[in-house]
Order: structure tokens, then C-alpha cells, then sequence
């Protein structure tokens, strides 16, 4: 278990993963690798397990939920110390996120059932012999995709929502972090040892393209836009459903009436934590211009003093290195400024903090995601300019407004899904909130209310509860029923508003 391999690249060997420390390339961990049959084997014991879990009931399920929840709680500097060896994250990022995790565990495990739970719908005139039944019903098994960048809070949000609407759930983590997702499984088994409730399948991308194929009855997949549309297309085959949950290019705007060192302070923190590898990290930034200069001289001087193998750990996928060095040698090319870091902030496996300005909006710095610890600031004239060129772009995931009088109504008019007020990602620790994209960020929803609905189908029953006064679905209905339903119809709907 001593060899050292490319920092970061998983090996496959002799039907094994094994995963690589991002910064030594030492050994994490290995878990054998799942050809089809082992994904659709795990998806038909999930499909018995179904059974079992969802005649839990919402309370049985509950207990269990919150029995894992405490465990990740006794358990959290372990399973941060095994994200830090796996994905190189440091140790207090973990913390962080396992912390995210918890929240929406608990959340969904103690309101599953009031917001999926059956209830009566008001009956209406027109069908008043008829009573309304409304209930939130599980797809059975649901297949979670997940990413390596948040390897614990990412696939736990669909996890959380799925099992306490009553789904059993098989989880393929991502190559560069399955000992972390296994980790997630065998610790639920703990806590629930009666049935695979939930189990983890192990591989390269054809593993996640085999989930899609298996017989799940929806797909819940976190990664980047590319994939997702290839996880559509295999879903398609079969129309299974899917939630995608994808990449971002979010923007910060610090308005006149900003306070300029908070907003400042959370542009770092929102840029650079994790190293930038943050689906919801900020990537740009729009400062109005009676600001920009104290924005700009606070952001280099805070980012300055972050420390690469301190609060800047590695970058965990060797070839993002890459993509990081275009992105910001493109800013430079096309006129762009270096006020922090710059061409040589690139030393693998790591990238120091990068501030840049006068970047025009055309570079790839400005339009594609970066996933790393750069941060570009551009002068505008006011929050109008400001929001649409933080719009001019076809992701669409989060984002962040600093200021005071204007701010909500800046961050409503932000194209996305979620923003932040005087403040940066907040919303991704909120279990209340519902956390999702537009555009090339995907669509639907996890955590909050809306995650739950995501991992169940809604079903309408009605029960006749009396004769029909105004018989309308029977072939036995008279002329003269049918002129009265159309003297009803005019009475109840029939005058101008
Ligand atoms: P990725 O798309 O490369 O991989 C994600 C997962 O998809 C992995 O488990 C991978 O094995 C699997 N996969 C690859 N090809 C597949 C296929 N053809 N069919 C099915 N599954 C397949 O993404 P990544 O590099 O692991 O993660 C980084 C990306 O994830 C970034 O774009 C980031 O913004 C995004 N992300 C989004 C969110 C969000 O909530 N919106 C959160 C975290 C990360």
C-alpha cells in the first residue's frame, strides 16, 4: 500500500480503483471496480431493499436517517482526514463540508413527511362528488452520480432527499474520490444493516453510464455540463428522469453602497476555498466604479496572504492544471492584467492565488469555468452594467451581490439559481433552501422542499364519495345535463374579471 503513483490520477489495476493522494500521489485507498452486470446486480438488491425501506414509513426511515446523521457527527475528523488524503482538500474545508452534509440530513430526515407525506386537496365544484387525495410516492431505486470537488456534501444533498422520501439509493462516486463514497455506504451500513439501503458502485464514466442504463428510477448527477448532457442522453434511452446538477461561472457584484472589505473578504474565501474547485465558486467579479480600486487593493491584499499547501491545497485533477494555465495565459494574451499570482502561478500540482483585471468579456478566463483559485475583477459603471454582464454567460448556478439599498433586487434579477446577499455560498448550507441551476448548470433541485419533491412522483387519487348531481364522464349524461353543466360553467366562470 506504499507505491507512489501520478499525484491525483486514479490506477486501475487487476480489477481495482485505486485512488491517489492529489498532492504525494500515495495510495488513499482502492475499491474494485463494477462492470455492468455488478451495477445491475446492486441496482435489483436496492429494488428489494425499496421494499423494505419504504414500509418504514416516514418516522421508521427518520430514526435511521438521524442514527447516520449522528454518526457523521462522532465520526466528522475522520472522514474529513480521508477527503483531505483523497481529494487534498485541507483538513478544515472538510470539516466545513461534512458540517453542510449533516444540515441537510437532518433536514430532509424531519421533514420528509410533511412536505411529501398524503393530504387532502380541497374538492372542487365542478366535481364535488369527488374527494381529492394528493401523496408523494418514491421511484424505488435512485442512481446519484457524484463529482470529486465536494465528495462528501455533493452526493450526501440527492442522498439525503431520496432516502427520506422512501427511494433506496446506489451511489457511483467519481474516480479520483470513491474511497470517500464508499466510506459514505459502509458507514450507513452501520447504522442500517438490515438491507442495501444504500450501496456504492465503483469505475470510470462507463460505471455512471451503466447506473443510467439499469433500471434506476431516476438519475441524480453532479458534475460538468459535458457529462450531464451525456447522462441525459443515456437516461433518454429509457426515460428515466434526471436532475443535473452542473457547472458554473458565478459572479459577485459589489454595488456602490457596498461594504468594500466584506465583500472583498468573501471574494476570496469564495474564490479561492477548496482551491477554486467549487461548482458555486465565484469566478468573477463586478465592481461599480466608484469602488473598484478599494475592492481591488483589499481582494490582493487578503488573496496575498493565502499560502498554497496551507489554505490552498492541491488541485486535485492533474489535467484542470491545464485548463487553469489557458485560462489565465488567454487573460494575459488578450489584455488582461496580473494584480496577483499570474503566468507562473501554475506549479503542480498546485496554483497560488491569481487575481486579474481589464480581462476583456471574450477571454476564457471570463467564459468558461476555470476550477481553480483565480478571481477576475472588472470595472463597471453601475449595478445595470454589472448585471448584465453577469448574465452574459450560458451557465447559470449561483452568484453574489455586496451592497445595501439595491441588493436583493440586483441579486433577483441575477440569472440563476441561488444568490448570495452580503455574503458568498451561503445558500449551499441552508437544508430549507433548494440549491440548483439554469442554463448549462443544469435544472432541478436538491435540498429543501423542492429537493424532496424531486425524489418522488406526485399521485392524484379521487374517490367518489357521492352520486353526481352533473354527470359529465359517462356516455349515460342526458342533453339536458349537459346544457345545466354549461349553465354551472357560466355561473362559476362566465363573468369578466
Ligand atoms: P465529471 O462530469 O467529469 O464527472 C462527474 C461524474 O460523472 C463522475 O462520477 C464520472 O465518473 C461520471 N461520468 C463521466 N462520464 C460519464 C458518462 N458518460 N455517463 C455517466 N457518468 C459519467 O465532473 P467532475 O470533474 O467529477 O466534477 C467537476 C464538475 O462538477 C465541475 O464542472 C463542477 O462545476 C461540477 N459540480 C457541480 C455541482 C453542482 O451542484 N451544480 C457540484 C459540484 C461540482
Amino acid at each position: 500500500m506504499t507505491a507512489t503513483h501520478v499525484p491525483g490520477l486514479p490506477v486501475i489495476e487487476d480489477g481495482w480503483l485505486i485512488s491517489t493522494n492529489p498532492a504525494t500521489g500515495e495510495e488513499a485507498g482502492r475499491v474494485p471496480i463494477s462492470d455492468e452486470k455488478a451495477v445491475v446486480a446492486a441496482v435489483e438488491r436496492a429494488k428489494a431493499a425499496a421494499v423494505w425501506w419504504q414500509g418504514l414509513g416516514f418516522e421508521g426511515r427518520k430514526v435511521r436517517l438521524l442514527r447516520w446523521r449522528t454518526l457523521l457527527v462522532e465520526r466528522i475528523e475522520e472522514l474529513a482526514e480521508l477527503a483531505h488524503r483523497e481529494a487534498g482538500k485541507p483538513v478544515t474545508d472538510g470539516i466545513i463540508e461534512v458540517t453542510a452534509a449533516v444540515e441537510h440530513l437532518d433536514w430532509a430526515a424531519k421533514h420528509a413527511k410533511r412536505v411529501l407525506g398524503p393530504r387532502k386537496v380541497r374538492t372542487r365544484l365542478l366535481l364535488a362528488e369527488h374527494a381529492g387525495h394528493l401523496e408523494y410516492q418514491p421511484f424505488g431505486v435512485v442512481g446519484v452520480i457524484g463529482p470529486w470537488n465536494y465528495p462528501i456534501v455533493t452526493p450526501v444533498g440527492p442522498i439525503s432527499g431520496a432516502l427520506a422520501a422512501g427511494n433506496t439509493v446506489v451511489l457511483k462516486p467519481s474516480e479520483y474520490t470513491p474511497v470517500v463514497g464508499q466510506w459514505l455506504a459502509d458507514t450507513f451500513a452501520e447504522v442500517v444493516p438490515e438491507h442495501p439501503v444504500l450501496q456504492a458502485v465503483h469505475g470510470l464514466g462507463d460505471v455512471g453510464g451503466a447506473l443510467c442504463r439499469s433500471g434506476v428510477g431516476k438519475i441524480a448527477f453532479t458534475g460538468s455540463t459535458a457529462t450531464g448532457k451525456k447522462v441525459m442522453a443515456a437516461c433518454a434511452e429509457n426515460l428515466v428522469p434526471v436532475v443535473i446538477e452542473a457547472g458554473g461561472k458565478d459572479a459577485l457584484i459589489v454595488d456602490a453602497d457596498a461594504d468594500v472589505d466584506a465583500a472583498a473578504e468573501a471574494a476570496v474565501w469564495g474564490a479561492m476555498t477548496n482551491a477554486g474547485q467549487t461548482c458555486i465558486g465565484i469566478e468573477r467579479v463586478y465592481a461599480v466604479a466608484p469602488v473598484y480600486d478599494r475592492f481591488v487593493d483589499a481582494v490582493v491584499e487578503k488573496a496575498g496572504k493565502l499560502r498554497t499547501g496551507t489554505e490552498i491545497g492541491p488541485i486535485t485533477m492533474p489535467k484542470q492544471l491545464d485548463i487553469i494555465r489557458d485560462h489565465i495565459e488567454d487573460a494575459l494574451a488578450q489584455g488582461g492584467r496580473a494584480v496577483l499570482g499570474g503566468a507562473s502561478a501554475v506549479q503542480a500540482p498546485y496554483v497560488s492565488p491569481t487575481v486579474l483585471v481589464d480581462v476583456p468579456e471574450t477571454s476564457s478566463e471570463i467564459r468558461e469555468e476555470t476550477f481553480g483559485p483565480t478571481l477576475t475583477i472588472t470595472k463597471v459603471r453601475d449595478a445595470d452594467e454589472a448585471v448584465a454582464k453577469a448574465n452574459d454567460t450560458a451557465y447559470g448556478l449561483g452568484g453574489a451581490v455586496f451592497g445595501k439599498r439595491n441588493a436583493i433586487r440586483i441579486a433577483r434579477r441575477l440569472r440563476s439559481g441561488m444568490v448570495a446577499v452580503n455574503g458568498t455560498l451561503a445558500f449551499v448550507g441552508m437544508g430549507n433552501l433548494p440549491f440548483g441551476g439554469v442554463g448549462e448548470s443544469g435544472f432541478g433541485r436538491i435540498h429543501g422542499e423542492d429537493g424532496l419533491r424531486e425524489f418522488a412522483r406526485a399521485k392524484a387519487i379521487t374517490v367518489r364519495r357521492a352520486k353526481s348531481l352533473l354527470p359529465a364522464m359517462t356516455f349515460e349524461r342526458t342533453p339536458a345535463q349537459v346544457n345545466q353543466i354549461v349553465k354551472a360553467l357560466r355561473l362559476l366562470y362566465g363573468r369578466k374579471p
